[in-house]
C-alpha cells in the first residue's frame, strides 16, 4: 500500500516504532491486561518524548501537527497496545482538541501546555445508563448554584475516570424543544468531592477499563464551562467525529498486530507435515484479512485528510468507524480460529485481541447507528 507521507511523517512513525518497541515489548500488554494495570510507564514515556504536544500549537508548547500526523501516532501506539492508544486518544481528544476549539483564553492558557506536556490525564462523561445510542436524551443535571453549578446524575462507561484529572461531562442546563438543545460541557475535576467512581468488570479493555460515576451535588465553577451554555450537543458532535478518527487509527494498529500474530503462527505451526498457512483454507483467511487491513488503512488516512482539508463529514466519520470497528473484530475472530486450541489459550495473546475487539462495533457508537447515519446519507 502506498499512502504518499511526507518524510516529516516517515520520521514520526520510525521514531515512534523504537520508541513503543522499547517501552511495550512483547507481553507488556498481555501484563497489563491481567493485573488490571494501566500502561503508566509508556504513558509517561511518550509524554516525555514530546508526544502529547502533537497536536497542540506551538504557542501552547506543542507542535502543531495534523490529522494525518495523529493517525500515524494512535496507528503505531495501538499496534503496541491499544488500550495505551485509548488513553492517548482521550488525553489528545478532550484536552487537546476540545479545548483548542471551545476554551477561552484562560482555559487554553492554563490547560495545553500542560496537555503538550502530557501532565494531564482526561476522560469522557456522555453515556449514561438511559442514554446510550440516543446520546442526546441524557438526564445529568448542572443547575446554577452560588457562583457556578451544582452537578447531579449518573453516568455509566466513562473509561478512565480513575486515572483521570478531568472528564469532559456533558450535562443538561435547560429543556428545549429538542434534546439537542439545553447541554453545557464541563471541564470537571475528577477528585471533587461528590464524585463517587467504581470499576465495571468488562470482557475484555481490563488494563484501563472502564467505570460507573455517580455525580452527587458536584461544585464546580463557572470556569469549568467549555463552550457555550445550553449550546453544547454542535462540540459533543464535533468530539465524537474527532473521537472517530482516533478510535478509527487505534483499532486498525491493534488489528495489524493481531494479523501478523495470525501470520507468524501460520507459517510456523506444523500439522500433516506442512505449516498449517500452506493450507488454502488458512492461507485464504489471512489474504481475507489482508484485504480488509488494507481498506481499513485507506479509510483511516483518506478520513484524516479530508479533516485535515476541513472536507469531512458526518456520513465519512461512520463509514471509517464502522470499517475499522467491524475489521478488529473479524481479524481477531479469525486469527483465534488460526491459532485453534492456543487460540484459546490465556498465555496467548490472541485471545486478547479476541476480548478487546469486540468493543470495537460498540464503543463510540454502534456499527448499528454507523449504518444508520450512512444510510440516512444516501437519502434512505
Ligand atoms: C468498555 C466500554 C467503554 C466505553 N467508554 C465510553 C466512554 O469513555 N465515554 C462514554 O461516554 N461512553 C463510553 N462507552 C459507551 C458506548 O459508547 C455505548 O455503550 C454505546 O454507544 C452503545 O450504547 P448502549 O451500550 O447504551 O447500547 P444501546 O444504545 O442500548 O443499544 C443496544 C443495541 O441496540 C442497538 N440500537 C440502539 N438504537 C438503535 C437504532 N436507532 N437503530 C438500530 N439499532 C439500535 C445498538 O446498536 C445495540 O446493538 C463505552 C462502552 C463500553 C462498553
Amino acid at each position: 500500500m502506498d499512502f504518499s507521507f511526507t518524510a516529516d511523517q516517515d520520521a514520526l512513525r520510525a521514531h515512534l516504532q523504537a520508541l513503543l518497541g522499547e517501552v511495550c515489548p512483547p507481553g507488556y500488554a498481555e501484563r497489563c491486561d491481567g493485573e488490571a494495570r494501566p500502561p503508566r510507564e509508556a504513558y509517561e514515556a511518550l509524554a516525555r518524548h514530546g508526544w502529547f504536544g502533537l497536536i497542540v500549537p506551538p504557542e501552547y508548547g506543542g507542535t502543531g501537527g495534523s490529522p494525518i500526523d495523529l493517525a500515524i501516532l494512535l496507528e503505531e501506539t495501538g499496534r503496541h497496545f491499544e488500550e495505551l492508544a485509548m488513553w492517548v486518544f482521550r488525553t489528545l481528544t478532550y484536552g487537546g482538541y476540545a479545548v483548542l476549539a471551545h476554551g477561552t483564553h484562560e482555559q487554553k492558557e492554563r490547560l495545553l501546555p500542560r496537555v503538550a506536556r502530557g501532565e494531564l490525564s482526561f476522560c469522557f462523561g456522555l453515556t449514561e445508563p438511559h442514554s446510550g445510542s440516543d446520546a442526546a436524551a441524557l438526564a445529568t443535571r448542572a443547575t446554577p448554584a452560588g457562583d457556578g453549578y451544582a452537578i447531579n446524575g449518573q453516568k455509566v462507561f466513562t473509561s478512565g475516570m480513575d486515572l483521570s484529572d478531568y472528564c469532559l461531562l456533558v450535562t443538561r442546563t435547560a429543556s428545549g424543544t429538542k434534546k439537542q438543545e439545553g447541554i453545557t460541557n464541563f471541564l470537571v475535576d475528577t477528585r471533587l468531592p461528590g464524585i463517587e467512581v467504581r470499576r465495571i468488570a468488562t470482557l475484555g479493555q481490563r488494563a484501563i477499563g472502564t467505570t460507573q460515576v455517580f455525580y452527587n451535588d458536584v461544585r464546580v465553577p463557572a470556569s469549568a464551562v467549555l463552550g457555550e451554555v445550553d449550546r453544547g450537543w454542535e462540540a459533543v458532535d464535533a468530539y465524537l467525529w474527532y473521537e472517530r478518527l482516533c478510535l478509527s487509527a487505534a483499532r486498525t494498529g491493534a488489528a495489524m498486530a493481531a494479523f501478523d500474530y495470525a501470520l507468524g503462527y501460520a507459517k510456523n505451526r506444523r500439522q500433516f507435515g506442512r505449516p498449517i498457512g500452506q493450507f488454502q483454507a488458512i492461507s485464504h483467511k489471512l489474504a481475507d484479512m489482508k484485504v480488509m487491513l488494507d481498506i481499513a488503512r485507506m479509510l483511516v488516512y483518506r478520513f484524516a485528510w479530508l479533516m485535515a482539508q476541513g472536507k469531512a463529514t458526518r456520513h465519512d466519520a461512520a463509514v471509517v468507524k464502522l470499517h475499522t470497528g467491524e475489521t478488529y473484530k473479524a481479524v481477531s475472530d479469525i486469527g483465534l480460529q488460526i491459532l485453534g486450541g492456543y487460540g484459546y489459550c490465556m498465555e496467548y495473546p490472541m485471545q486478547r485481541f479476541f476480548r478487546d475487539s469486540r468493543l470495537a462495533t460498540i464503543g463510540g457508537g454502534t456499527s448499528e447507528i454507523q449504518r444508520n447515519i450512512i444510510a440516512r446519507g444516501l437519502g434512505l
